[in-house]
């Protein structure tokens, strides 16, 4: 294995080629064999194909101790960019609004600082992981014997942060992401003269009151000191302005950042469609899909995360770390790999920029260092705490 460490110039290189040559969720073709060339060059031998685009390496100390992975996502986003730089995406209505490319080109370089000063024992994995926007990719990698492969004791995850200044490391224990529930609903009644409502059965009507009665399952169901939300992001219904029509299609997203309020919402909404079609004389379809699960940090390996965060401020200054972060009603795929083993979710501040998923957001390059020293120390870390987290 070359003994070198990372070039944060040489990261930046390329973080800007993956910005210009985004790919959708599992068509991570070109950024996987891209990882896995560099992967290879720095002497580790990439497993590849792994829910299709997956790549993982693993750094193998040859003496016993903990198996920690580190987990990047590689995918863009259906969005056409809006930026200017002169890395914008040559991709038409793709592009990378999530910071992925920055996430990949973090653990990229944490494969290289780890190559030339590894821990003192255990495994570290490094984990390219494809279709995290909606395609659930974490999922499917441990569909395909992710944690088989690659026996594994702890994992962790690191997204960018706008609105959390540059290079600001974030973490708190518990749940830090939300999870979800996609919803899509038909309402079905009966069309008829806008003058005579009374000849037909109105879906649109149905589905105001569902609106509003849906918010009552935030706001008189679950407990009130766990963050939910219920929105409905499509109304759609009729054709012409004297015509009541037959149907109406509805669809949305709950969050929460409890399982069992996230199967309230749920179990609230449909309960609450039935009592609306029965008294409404219409039928009420309801299809739940593509739960993400909430990502819950882990006490220990919080500890530890935060332990990292402030080892790295002690040594090289910078923002001080927030160990208490206030979780976030988005999703994200990795709640899929800590209900399967205990780990962190963390967060980098990507400083004032556009929001994630913005047709003008970038990934700010200068938090690509700081990035991969957390992933450094954090390995490190994990190797010499063995106790702490078993
Ligand atoms: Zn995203
Ligand atoms: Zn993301």
């Amino acid at each position: 294995m070359h003994r070198q460490g990372f070039d944060a110039d040489f990261l930046t290189r390329v973080r800007r080629d993956l910005h210009t040559h985004p790919e959708l969720r599992f068509e991570e073709k070109r950024t996987a064999s891209i990882v896995a060339e560099h992967l290879r060059r720095l002497g580790y031998e990439p497993h590849a194909g792994l829910a299709r685009t997956g790549v993982v390496a693993t750094l193998d100390t040859g003496c016993p101790g903990p198996a920690v992975m580190l987990r990047a996502d590689m995918d863009a986003l259906p969005i056409r960019e809006t930026g200017q730089g002169p890395w914008v995406s040559q991709v038409d209505g793709v592009m990378h609004a999530c910071g992925h490319d920055g996430h990949t080109v973090m653990l990229l370089g944490a494969a290289a600082a780890l190559a030339a000063d590894p821990p003192e024992c255990g495994k570290v994995h490094f984990v390219f992981q494809p279709g995290e926007e909606g395609g659930a990719g974490a999922q499917v990698m441990i569909d395909e014997g992710l944690f088989t492969l690659f026996p594994t004791d702890y994992c962790f995850g690191l997204h960018n942060w706008p609105g959390l200044a540059a290079g600001k490391l974030a973490v708190c224990s518990g749940p830090i992401m939300a999870g979800g529930w996609r919803f899509a609903i038909e309402i079905t009644g009966k069309g008829s003269h806008a003058a005579q409502p009374h000849l037909g059965r109105d879906p649109l009507t149905v589905g105001a009151a569902l609106v509003q009665e849906a918010q009552l399952l935030v706001a008189r169901r679950t407990d009130p000191i766990i963050p939910a939300v219920v929105s409905f992001c499509i109304f759609d219904a009729g054709t012409a302005d004297n015509i009541l029509p037959e149907k109406a299609r509805l669809a949305g997203t709950l969050r929460a950042l409890a399982p069992d309020v996230l199967d309230e919402l749920r179990d609230g909404l449909q309960l609450l469609c039935n009592g609306l079609a029965m008294a409404h004389g219409v039928t009420i379809s309801v299809h739940f899909h593509q739960p993400y699960p909430v990502t819950v940090n882990d006490g220990a390996a919080t500890r530890l995360a935060a332990k990292a965060m402030q080892a790295l401020e002690a040594m090289e200054g910078g923002p001080v770390p927030d160990l208490d972060i206030a979780p976030s009603l988005a999703s994200e795929d990795f709640g899929f790999m800590l209900r399967q083993k205990p780990g962190a979710y963390a967060m980098i501040g990507n400083g004032e920029s556009s929001k994630l998923h913005a047709p003008d957001y970038d990934f700010n390059d200068n938090v690509i260092q700081k990035g991969v020293r957390y992933w450094h120390m954090l390995a490190h870390l994990c190797a010499a705490s063995t106790a702490e987290v078993s």
